[in-house]
């Protein structure tokens, strides 16, 4: 499948739709999930890699993407202080994939609380808003 220049955060990253960003360097952006798995749920995309998924990035792509994927993740601990956390990454639509430029999740995990369903529920605007405030505060 040839990359979709289309897809959702192609447009994020065209600022034709909004997100509530967090970081951003030359390579990479992080934004909040609209349909959090848990509170702090965060996405790293690349900025220039027109890729689908970890199987067409090129390697110096995916080392940029993963190194901000831990500058992230280390601020959505420290901001949440989850009990866990997943980083997870799915390719393909019968692998998970509903998003078709490559990105890493930052899900938190707290203990006694389930995770909620993978684009399920959208979240109120004011609590992405919030949640992307106390991140972007852990990592200045
Ligand atoms: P995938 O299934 O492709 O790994 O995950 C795509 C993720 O993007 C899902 O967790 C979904 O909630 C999130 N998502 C879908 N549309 C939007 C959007 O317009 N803005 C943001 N910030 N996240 C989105």
């Amino acid at each position: 499948m040839a990359y979709d220049t289309n897809n959702i955060f192609a447009k994020i990253l065209r600022g034709e739709i909004p997100a509530f960003k967090v970081y951003e360097d030359a390579h990479a952006l992080a934004f909040m999930d609209v349909m959090p798995q848990s509170d702090g749920h965060t996405l790293v995309i690349p900025k220039q890699a027109q890729a689908e998924n970890f199987l067409d990035i090129q390697p110096a792509d995916l080392q940029h993407l993963i190194v901000a994927t831990q500058t992230v993740a280390k601020a959505v601990d420290k901001a949440f202080a989850p009990d866990g956390m997943r980083i997870i990454q799915f390719n393909r639509a019968p692998g998970g994939q509903t998003v078709f430029h490559i990105h890493f999740h930052i899900v938190p995990v707290y203990e006694g609380m389930e995770l909620r369903g993978h684009s399920r529920d959208m979240a109120p605007k004011e609590l992405l808003a919030a949640h992307a405030a106390k991140v972007k505060a852990a990592l200045a």
